[in-house]
């Protein structure tokens, strides 16, 4: 068999491994069945790909939207690896298929509602299968943001595959991570997780009041690019205007603009040094922009998972970089509504949850780098020095003096 290493380079032109990738690749290698947590970005799919590349047979990914697959399969292709994938936009079924029973496809990419019917369970039969990935696999649990209950069925069509697993996913909480490993078989020590601390990153907690005002002392104050998450698309378009206003270039972007307007946005704050976006949640996925130097939260985001994922749009590029997050009671109100009226009921007490945890952050007097990293599993030092809390500590009322006060009155 190749070395990894060697595959590395000459498939995919890295010098070399990032993180955990090299634990993971060896593990999976190794035929051992895994799941990986890494960070957005931190190069999950190599985790799979190389070792498709290297092991004789096809490696099924299971995954969840037909986007992202299309998106991998072009490059993976780029990189010379045979890929294709299944899905309801696939022009020539048989041609992948053929192509699979014949053992000429490194990677072939599936939805979960495919993969778990009979026709497919069938085919694989008749195929060499050398991995099975599940990307996005915090899909598998009810504790996880985003559960599929196709996910769920996976379990009889891995096991039945005489091939090694590998969970992938960015977000999983303690709880989804060993629900996960549950639901898909898998060994409590075949967890491997990336580390989720963004150094660089400096994170202010405060409460709303006088938004306008608040955005435009951050943007006065602040250089470089910058975006604004807005709970709706008209405060997209009000913040923007706000801060035209004062002479900062500004741009609004949600999915209701005209599609010309909203790429012209993206792609004028992609190029801009100086330029902020006021957006809705909807952007983000998929874009690369390195300088951003701050993210800014005009309301409380939807989970301690979401916040983390969008101000870690800031700072890629390893320099300084901002997080302010403006959060209101209003907030948790609407969402605690929104938990109660519009989830399912045998998800609500995982909702509720993780409201509560977003809250204790949002609360918090201790280091919020701590909270965040405690929260996806990690085992961080008291202070980081690098967030308002260390910066400057809240003066809270000691208690015990208070407490010993009125009881010795
Ligand atoms: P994830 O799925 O974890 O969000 P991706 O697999 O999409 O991340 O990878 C993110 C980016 O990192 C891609 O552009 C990928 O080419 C790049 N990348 C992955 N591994 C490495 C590596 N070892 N060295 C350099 N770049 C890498
Ligand atoms: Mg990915």
């Amino acid at each position: 068999m190749r070395d990894p290493l060697d595959i590395l380079k000459e498939t995919f032109g890295f010098t070399a491994f990032r993180g955990v990738q090299s634990d993971v690749v060896d593990r999976v290698m190794r035929g051992e069945d895994t799941l990986t947590v890494m960070p957005t970005g931190a190069g999950k799919s190599l985790c799979y790909q190389l070792p498709a590349v290297a092991l004789d047979g096809t490696t099924i990914v299971i995954s969840p939207l037909i986007a992202l697959m299309e998106d991998q399969v072009r490059s993976a292709s780029a990189n010379g690896i045979a890929a294709a994938a299944l899905t309801s936009a696939t022009q020539d079924r048989q041609a992948v298929e053929r192509a699979l029973l014949s053992g000429e496809l490194d990677l072939l990419y599936v939805a979960p509602e495919r993969a778990t019917t009979e026709r497919f369970g069938r085919m694989l039969e008749d195929a060499r299968i050398s991995l099975v990935a599940i990307d996005e696999a915090h899909c598998v649990s009810e504790w996880g943001h985003d559960f599929r209950p196709d996910y769920r069925l996976l379990r009889p069509l891995i096991d039945h595959l005489q091939a090694p697993r590998l969970a992938l996913t960015a977000t999983a909480d303690r709880r989804t991570r060993a629900d996960i490993l549950q639901q898909l078989g898998i060994p409590v020590d075949g967890l491997i997780v990336a580390g989720f601390d963004r150094p660089n990153i400096r994170y202010h907690v405060v409460p709303r009041s006088g938004l306008p005002t608040q955005l435009k002392r951050l943007a006065k104050a602040q250089p470089g690019p910058g975006i604004v998450y807005c709970p709706s698309r008209a405060k997209t378009e009000k913040i923007a205007a706000d801060l035209r206003e004062m002479g900062r270039p500004a741009a609004a972007y949600h999915a209701g603009m005209e599609p010309h307007l909203r790429s012209g946005n993206q792609e004028a704050f992609v190029r801009s040094e100086d330029m902020v976006l006021a957006a809705t949640i909807a952007f983000g996925m998929g874009i690369d922009k390195p300088d951003v130097r701050f993210v800014a939260h005009a309301a409380t985001p939807k989970s301690i998972e979401a916040y983390y994922q969008e101000t870690g749009r800031a700072g890629r590029d390893g320099e300084p970089a901002e997080a302010w997050l403006f959060w209101g009671a209003e907030d948790f109100a609407r969402a605690r509504q929104r938990i109660e009226t519009e989830v399912e009921p045998e998800r609500r007490a995982g909702e509720r949850e993780r409201l509560n945890a977003l809250a204790a952050f949002v609360e918090a007097a201790t280091c919020r780098r701590a909270i965040l990293l405690r929260y996806f599993g990690e085992d961080p030092p008291e202070t980081c020095g690098n967030c308002d809390n260390c910066l400057d500590p809240p003066k809270t009322i000691d208690v015990t003096v208070v407490a010993q006060k009125v009881l010795s009155a």
